[in-house]
């Protein structure tokens, strides 16, 4: 029934097996991109990369399903419309269902830095864990080692800069959750992986939140823009801003995601931006 038994990787046998679907025998399978892949379930859904675009992001996702089977079944079956380049389980364990070369179905409708066909720019990976319809897990600490080693590998091979490992709620903020506020965005940062800077504290006081029309929603909306979110400069905060700025949150200040532009909100964004700044200049000078 699996791919790779338990027993061949070392695994406790006192573990919980998480057997991984069959796959599909007409599919031709192919050697992992990543030394850590210990198993390949290749995925009938995937593409080529619009006009050659090498990969230099990496978006995070959650699988947000019940069960892994029913997730990667959903992930590698022709007609769901739907894949990632890797899947990452509870265990540890890396499964690779799309070659890094082509193009798989992740993102949906998109945007980051302008751009608007993340899955022709990025590497996905789907990080087992049954999301907020189904209670919401902690990662576990082996599944987050695993993410952490696996994205390392990919932003050396690809040359993929931290600032563009980012999650699905990052490109796609109107539609989507994950990975969540849950995800230790920080610990993937102190192994190198993603940027972040220490959130401001959360203290009382002046907000812009919706229905708000001023210059400093304006001044908002740029800032965010500046960092690569899709948001319209209107000077209004509309339903889009209030998305962006929950998106923002559930990655860069987790402790509370409302959606409202407080003075933590504003000032943990000036510091990211000030630090990417920063970082852009290091790089420049190398
Ligand atoms: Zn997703």
């Amino acid at each position: 029934m699996s791919i790779g038994s338990f027993a061949s990787v070392g695994f406790d046998s006192k573990r919980r097996a998480v057997p991984l679907p069959r796959t599909n025998a007409d599919m031709k399978t192919f050697t992992p991109d990543s030394s850590i892949a210990s198993d390949v379930i290749p995925s009938a859904n995937y593409g080529d990369r619009n006009k050659g675009r090498l990969p230099d992001m990496i978006v995070l996702h959650y699988t947000g399903m019940p069960d892994v089977e029913g997730a990667i079944a959903q992930l590698c079956t022709a007609g769901t419309d739907v894949s990632a380049h890797y899947v990452v389980l509870e265990d540890g364990r890396i499964v690779q269902c799309v070659p890094e070369a082509k193009r798989a179905w992740h993102a949906g409708v998109a945007s980051w830095a302008g751009e608007e066909d993340i899955n022709s720019c990025s590497i996905g990976i789907e990080i087992v864990n049954r999301g907020h319809d189904w209670g919401y897990p902690e990662f576990p600490l082996r599944q987050i080692a695993a993410v952490i080693a696996l994205c390392r590998g990919i932003m050396l091979r690809r040359k993929v800069p931290p600032h563009r490992v980012l999650g699905h709620s990052d490109v796609a903020p109107a539609r989507k959750k994950d990975p969540g506020e849950k995800f230790p965005w920080h610990s993937l940062a102190n192994s190198g992986v993603g940027h972040w800077v220490q959130p401001a504290p959360i203290v009382r006081g002046e907000t812009l939140k919706l229905g708000t029309i001023s210059d400093d929603v304006r001044d908002l909306q740029q800032a965010l823009a500046k960092y690569g979110y899709g948001v319209p400069v209107s000077g209004k905060y509309d339903g889009a801003t209030m998305e962006v700025v929950a998106a923002f949150q559930r990655h860069f200040r987790p402790a509370r995601v409302d959606g409202v532009a407080d003075h933590s909100t504003l000032t943990t964004l000036q510091s990211l931006l000030a630090s990417l700044a920063a970082e852009t200049k290091a790089v420049a000078a190398q």
